[in-house]
C-alpha cells in the first residue's frame, strides 16, 4: 500500500465546470419513484447517484450498496441565483469595484501600493481597507463612470442606485473583475472566481447522504434534503415553461425569487430575513447548515463526541456509612458492567469456583478470542475448559476499581478512582466527605462511572487517582476531601455539653461506631 502524508488542506469554491465534471447525471425531473416504487430515471433517486437498496447495483460504478460511495448529480438552473452564504462577499466586491469597468475604484498608484504590501496571509485585511476607501469614491478613476451606491437587502436582494439588480447582472459584473484586482481581497484567482458565488448549476448530493426510509406501513418517506431539491426542481421547471411561453416579466420575476428562496433555504433553513421552509406538520426542515451546526450537528455530535463502553450514569445520593474511597453501585448497573479476569496459575481455582458457585461469570473467552456464554446449562463444561491463558468476563463486584466523574471536569480531582460496593437501590452512593473535589451536592446531580478493562488501567487508576491519595488539593495545599457543612454542624451539636440522649439513642450511636457495651452515663 502506498502511504502518503497530507501536507496541507485548501478549501475552495466549486466552479460550474467542476460541478458538471463531477456530475454522474443531470437531474431533470422532480419525481423520485414511479408507481411500482422504482427510482425514476433522471430523478433525484436515480441509480446513477448511488444505491441505498441492498439488492441493487449502482449504475455509475457497478458496485453494491456497501462498496459504492455514492455519486453527485447536477441541476442546471434556468436563471442564476445567489448562494446566500456568499452574499456578504458579493456585497464587498460590489462596494469596492466599478459597475461599468469592474476595476477597484481607486487610482492605479494606490492599488500598486497595496499590491506591494500583499502577502499570502493579509489579503482579507487589505481587502477591507480597500473596500472602506473605494466605497466613498463618487467617480471611477479608470473609466470615469458614476460609481453609484449598492445596498444589500438581506439575505440575497441587491439594489444599485435604489433599483433592483438581478443575479444575471451581478454575475456579469463579477466576471469582469480582473485577477490582479481580485488578489487584493485575498482570493486566489486561479482557484476561486467571485462569479461562482452566483449559481448557474447546482451539485445534487448522492442518495447515500439523503436516504429514503420505508415506514412500517410501507409508505416511503423522503429525507428533508430530497424534499428541498424537489421544490427547487419544480420551480426551476415552472420558470422555464413561463419563460418559453413568453409570460409577463412580473410573473417570471416572482418565480425567480421563489427559486432563490428554495435554494437559500436548501443551504440554510435558518437564514435571517427568510421564513424557514416547513413540513405540512409544521416542523421546520433540517437542511445542509442544520446538519453541521450546533450541539446536535455532525461536528459536535458525531465527530467530537463519541459513545463510551463500560460506563454508567446515574443520580448520586449521600451515604455516610460507606467508606470515603468507596462508591455505592446499584446491582442493576453492576450486572451490566463487565470486568475481564485473566486466568493464571495462581487464580485458576478461584475463578473456577466463581464460575461454578455464583452467577457472576458471563462469558468465557478462549486464547483465540472465541467466546462462550456461560449459563446454568453449561457451567460444568466451562469449569472443565478453563485453563491458564483464558479470560472470564464477569459482572462488577465489591472491591473492583472504578473511575468516578462529575461534569464539568474542571480539575484533575473531578475524576477519582473508587472501589465498587454493590448495593440495592438505583442511585450511586458517595460519602458526603468526597463532595468537594467533585463540587457535588444531592439536588439531582448525576455522575459517570467507568470500569477499567486492563491490568494497566486498573493499576494506573489505583496508583494515580485513588481517593485516599488525593486528600490534599494540588491547587491550594490544604485538604479538599473534608467534612463540611451539615457534617460539621452535626458533630458540633452532637458534642455539646448540654446535648443529651435517651438510652435507645445512645445504643444506636455506639453501635454505629463499633462499641458493643454502653459506658456509664454522665448524668442521670
Ligand atoms: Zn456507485
Ligand atoms: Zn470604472
Amino acid at each position: 500500500m502506498l502511504v502518503k502524508k497530507i501536507s496541507s488542506i485548501q478549501f475552495n469554491v466549486l466552479s460550474p465546470a467542476m460541478v458538471r465534471k463531477m456530475s454522474a447525471l443531470e437531474i431533470k425531473t422532480p419525481d423520485t419513484y414511479d408507481k411500482d416504487g422504482y427510482p425514476m430515471e433522471g430523478g433525484l433517486m436515480d441509480q446513477h447517484l448511488g444505491v441505498i437498496n441492498p439488492g441493487l447495483r449502482c449504475k455509475t460504478c457497478g458496485q453494491k450498496m456497501k462498496q459504492c460511495p455514492g455519486h453527485f448529480g447536477s441541476l442546471e438552473l434556468v436563471r442564476p441565483v445567489l448562494h446566500s452564504e456568499f452574499s456578504k462577499r458579493i456585497e464587498q466586491l460590489m462596494h469596492a469595484t466599478c459597475k461599468e469597468c469592474s476595476r477597484i475604484a481607486l487610482p492605479e498608484d494606490k492599488l500598486e501600493y497595496y499590491r506591494r504590501m500583499l502577502t499570502p496571509q493579509n489579503g482579507e485585511i487589505i481587502g477591507k481597507k480597500i473596500t472602506a476607501k473605494a466605497r466613498k469614491v463618487k467617480k471611477c478613476p479608470h473609466c470615469k463612470a458614476e460609481k453609484g451606491t449598492v445596498v444589500l437587502d438581506k439575505p440575497t436582494n441587491f439594489f444599485f442606485n435604489k433599483e433592483r439588480i438581478y443575479p444575471t447582472q451581478i454575475r456579469e459584473w463579477m466576471e469582469k473583475i480582473p485577477e490582479k484586482d481580485l488578489e487584493l481581497f485575498g482570493y486566489r484567482p486561479e482557484t476561486i472566481r467571485p462569479e461562482w458565488f452566483i449559481l448557474t448549476v447546482m451539485p445534487v448530493p448522492p442518495v447515500t447522504i439523503r436516504p429514503s426510509i420505508t415506514l412500517e406501513s410501507g409508505i416511503k418517506s423522503e429525507d428533508d434534503l430530497t424534499h428541498k431539491l424537489v421544490d427547487i426542481i419544480r420551480i426551476n421547471l415552472r420558470l422555464k415553461d413561463n419563460i418559453d411561453a413568453g409570460a409577463p416579466q412580473l410573473i417570471i420575476e416572482d418565480l425567480w425569487d421563489l427559486l432563490q428562496y428554495h435554494v437559500t433555504t436548501y443551504f440554510d433553513n435558518n437564514t435571517a430575513g427568510v421564513p424557514p421552509a416547513k413540513h405540512r406538520s409544521g416542523r421546520a426542515l433540517r437542511t445542509l447548515v442544520q446538519r453541521l451546526k450546533g450541539k446536535k450537528g455532525r461536528f459536535r455530535h458525531n465527530l467530537t463526541g463519541k459513545r463510551v463502553n463500560f460506563a454508567a450514569r446515574s443520580t448520586i445520593t449521600p451515604d455516610p456509612y460507606i467508606l470515603i474511597s468507596e462508591v455505592g453501585i446499584p446491582e442493576e448497573i453492576a450486572n451490566e458492567l463487565t470486568v475481564p479476569e485473566m486466568v493464571t496459575e495462581w487464580n485458576k481455582k478461584e475463578i473456577q469456583a466463581l464460575v461454578k458457585d455464583t452467577d457472576k461469570a458471563i462469558y468465557l473467552v478462549r486464547p483465540n478470542e472465541t467466546r462462550k456464554k456461560i449459563d446454568e446449562t453449561n457451567k460444568q463444561e466451562a469449569v472443565d475448559e478453563i485453563d491458564v491463558g483464558f479470560k472470564v468476563e464477569r459482572k462488577l463486584m465489591d472491591g473492583d476499581v472504578v473511575l468516578f466523574n462529575r461534569q464539568p471536569s474542571l480539575h484533575r480531582l473531578s475524576m477519582l478512582a473508587h472501589k465498587a460496593r454493590i448495593m440495592p437501590g438505583r442511585t450511586f452512593r458517595i460519602n458526603p466527605i468526597v463532595c468537594k473535589p467533585y463540587n457535588a451536592d444531592f439536588d439531582g446531580d448525576e455522575m459517570n462511572l467507568h470500569v477499567p478493562q486492563t491490568e494497566e488501567g486498573k493499576t494506573e487508576a489505583l496508583e494515580l487517582m485513588f481517593v485516599r491519595d488525593q486528600v490534599i488539593s494540588p491547587r491550594y495545599g490544604a485538604p479538599i476531601i473534608v467534612l463540611a457543612e451539615d457534617g460539621v454542624t452535626g458533630l458540633f451539636a452532637l458534642t455539646q455539653n448540654s446535648t443529651e440522649f435517651t438510652k435507645e439513642e445512645a445504643m444506636k450511636y455506639f453501635y454505629d461506631i463499633g462499641l458493643k457495651e454502653i459506658p456509664k452515663p454522665d448524668r442521670g
